[in-house]
């Protein structure tokens, strides 16, 4: 195998040529085939690690994603889920992991501001009793109140248990001399991503090797 050593001038967007056959290796027919044979498999929800040319973590796809990746020659698989997956004429195995093919920039990493990631930020705790509940048993607390002008951003959504929702109620912070925040609630970086993409892959263990760098020489 040849893996290419990334290089800042890889960055910059000039992009070497691809070694011929890299498009063609893999013989599937059509993304569409592919997606209407897969649909509806449970097994296409699974998250799938995706790494960079470089093998530096960068996302989180769900298998079917990961699997158009694939197919389409823009990733390889790195590591298999152990599910075979029978399609129309085809036998594919599921990836766990995948890497794309070629080096990709990635811009300051933003992610949808959506009640799971809030909850995956804050780890599942209530960020005014620190309290550890169930997504399902935990809500988003605006800091400053929508109706005192509080709006829906990064830095005013907590995970908040319904106890602590309660009692704060629409009041502000500094109005309550016994609630306070366990921490500054802050948008997703580069850290908080992978904090995450180590949460989410804390099940799989063909993970591990590419989220902790044990091994990471001294920079
Ligand atoms: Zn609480």
């Amino acid at each position: 195998m040849q893996s290419g050593k990334m290089r800042k001038q890889g960055l910059s967007g000039k992009r070497h040529a691809g070694h011929g056959g890299g498009h063609g290796a893999v013989r599937v027919t059509t993304e569409r085939e592919v997606r209407v044979g897969v649909f509806r498999q449970p097994a296409m929800q699974t998250p799938v690690l995706v790494l960079n040319a470089s093998y530096e973590p960068i996302n989180i796809c769900g298998a079917r994603r990961a699997l158009v990746l694939v197919l389409k020659g823009v990733a390889r698989t790195e590591e298999e889920q152990g599910a075979v997956l029978h399609a129309a004429r085809m036998r594919v195995a599921m990836p766990s992991v995948i890497r794309l093919l070629e080096y990709r920039r990635i811009p300051h990493q933003t992610r949808a501001l959506s009640r799971k990631n809030i909850l995956l930020r804050d780890r599942n705790s209530c960020q005014y009793c620190s309290v550890i509940l169930t997504a399902g048993e935990l809500t988003l607390d605006h800091v400053i109140p929508r109706s005192r002008g509080g709006l829906s951003t990064w830095e005013n959504l907590v995970a908040c248990c319904h106890n602590c929702n309660r009692r704060k109620g629409n009041q502000m912070l500094h109005e309550l001399t016994d609630m306070k925040l366990q921490r500054e609630p802050r948008p997703f970086s580069l850290h908080t991503s992978r904090h995450i993409m180590r949460m989410i892959g804390s099940a799989d263990a063909a993970w591990r090797k590419y989220l902790y760098f044990e091994a990471e020489p001294a920079a």
